[in-house]
């Protein structure tokens, strides 16, 4: 058997418009297809509980998709240099294909390998998959990155049309003989409990699932996307944050579909054009996720310091269990972060305006360091990002290169009243509002709110 290539699998768990599988494809060798878990060797970041079981299911999908090609799925755990470094030797392969991450520690990673095969005479090459814009590419007139969303989002519009997705190559041939792990020996599902139960009502991960998912939303939400993004007890939104993650849907194809569904709306009826404004307000969503990713690649600190410098002097409180239990498990007393919390445990995902109401409360009402609040989401989210999760953090916190200022605290009764006129969301994830047994308010909402700005005013403004 001649010398095959390596596709190697990461965030990119897709087998329709995928680069690196596709630049293997069409060197029309063997392929053999990999996935690494490397949860201990590097700086890159353990996955939280919930990407785990998302991941173990991903995988499980993606084996599936590839089987269908006639493809396999090698599963090996371990250093990422090392496995490769030995599946190179066992097969004898002569190339080796990959998807770009961003974050410093991938980067690392990525780069350390791609020299080490090229010293030893083997092609290794990195392909652009899960952005729109490769970060180095979206820079203000003077050369530098954008800090502030509004004008790199223009700066995108203004770039050339992103690429078509890629065709799914059914020309393919496995590689034989190349063994791996089985996906259970793994145990990234929880079992002892099994706290997984709500995930799994809540979510099928796979391609094929977000392609439906991402065509049911253009079908029957665009229209409503934008008069009812904000409300949670409504299904307005994609849902489509996790797959994005991991690279089930890449944006690319989230992009066109879009397009192309606008391009056969009729805008002269009111029903086109409110669907065309859904679809600008839904890709404009869509290049938040982009940002994150730019500021990530231009600084790599954000998941873990200050963007504004002046907040490490910040007088945070003591993160006592009492008040993190109160808050992961949504028993604040403040029915809207309650309720926020619960969707959290149970299902693995928050609606975007109740994330940015439990994190205001927990940084300003509970003057809690958001870097606390970030992890328990990165735990507890299917759709935990490495950028979005700490950018967005860091936004509501105030402390972010391109942040609501730290005055501006959410008030949860407000924000209820405003986006769940109804209750209706708050009844769903919180039925004994009503009972005894539901805690009285952790805090006092009007005395913590200037107790924060307190806090806030001590601290200096211009470091
Ligand atoms: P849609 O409204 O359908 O938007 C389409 C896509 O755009 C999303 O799937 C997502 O990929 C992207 N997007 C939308 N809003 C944002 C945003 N503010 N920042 C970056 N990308 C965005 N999103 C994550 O994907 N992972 C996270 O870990 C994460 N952590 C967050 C933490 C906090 C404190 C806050 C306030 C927001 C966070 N978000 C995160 C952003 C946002 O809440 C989710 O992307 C959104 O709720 C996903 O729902 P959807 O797919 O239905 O979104």
């Amino acid at each position: 058997m001649s010398a095959p290539s390596v596709v190697w699998f990461r965030d990119d768990l897709r087998v329709a418009d995928n680069p690196a599988l596709h630049e293997a494809a069409q060197r029309g060798e063997p392929i053999v297809c990999l996935y690494i878990l490397d949860d201990a060797s590097s700086d890159i970041r353990p996955l939280g509980g919930a990407a785990r079981w998302w991941l173990h299911h991903s995988l499980d999908t993606l084996a599936s998709s590839l089987r269908d090609l006639g493809l396999d799925l090698t599963l090996r755990r371990g250093a990422a240099s090392d496995v490769i470094d030995s599946v190179v030797a066992e097969t004898g392969a002569k190339a080796v294909f990959w998807n770009r991450r961003y974050g410093e520690a991938e980067r690392a990673v990525d780069a350390g390998i791609k020299s080490s095969l090229r010293a030893a005479g083997i092609e290794a090459r990195s392909t652009q998959a899960s952005l729109l814009f490769e970060p180095w590419t979206v820079l203000t007139g003077q050369g530098a990155p954008y800090r502030v969303f509004t004008p790199f989002y223009r700066s995108c519009l203004a770039q050339a049309e992103p690429r078509h997705p890629l065709p799914v190559d059914d020309e393919v041939s496995a590689f034989d003989g190349v063994t791996g792990d089985d996906l259970a020996d793994w145990a990234l599902l929880p079992t002892q409990p099994d706290w997984a139960g709500g995930l799994r009502e809540a979510w099928v991960p796979g391609e094929k699932t977000a392609l439906e998912r991402l065509r049911a939303f253009l079908a029957d939400e665009l229209s409503s996307y934008v008069a009812e993004q904000d409300l949670p007890a409504q299904d307005a939104t994609s849902g489509l944050s996790p797959y994005l993650r991991w690279g089930e849907i890449s944006p690319f194809q989230v992009w066109h579909e879009t397009r192309s569904f606008v391009a056969s709306l009729d805008r002269r009826t009111s029903e086109g054009a409110t669907a065309a404004e859904g679809a600008s307000a839904f890709l404009r969503q869509l290049v938040w996720r982009e940002f994150s990713y730019h500021l990530l690649f231009h600084w790599p600190q954000i998941t873990h310091a200050n963007m504004r410098p002046a907040f490490d002097d910040f007088p945070w409180s003591e993160p006592t269990d009492v008040v993190m239990e109160a808050w992961q498990m949504g028993r604040t007393g403040i029915p809207l972060v309650d309720a926020g919390m619960r969707e959290l445990w149970q299902t693995g995902i928050m609606h975007n305006r109740v994330r940015m109401v439990v994190a205001s409360f927990l940084v300003k009402n509970l003057r809690i360091d958001w870097r606390e609040g970030e992890r328990w989401f990165w735990d507890t989210l299917v759709d935990a990002d490495p950028a979005a999760n700490a950018v967005n953090w860091q936004w509501v916190a105030g402390s972010g290169v391109d942040a609501a200022p730290y005055f501006r605290v959410f008030n949860p009764e407000l924000q209820a009243t405003k986006f769940d006129p109804h209750r209706e969301y708050i009844r769903r994830f919180v039925p004994d509002i009503d009972d005894e047994t539901y805690p009285p308010p952790l805090v006092d909402l009007k005395e913590s709110r200037k107790a924060a700005l307190d806090a806030y005013a001590s601290i200096s403004k211009d470091r």
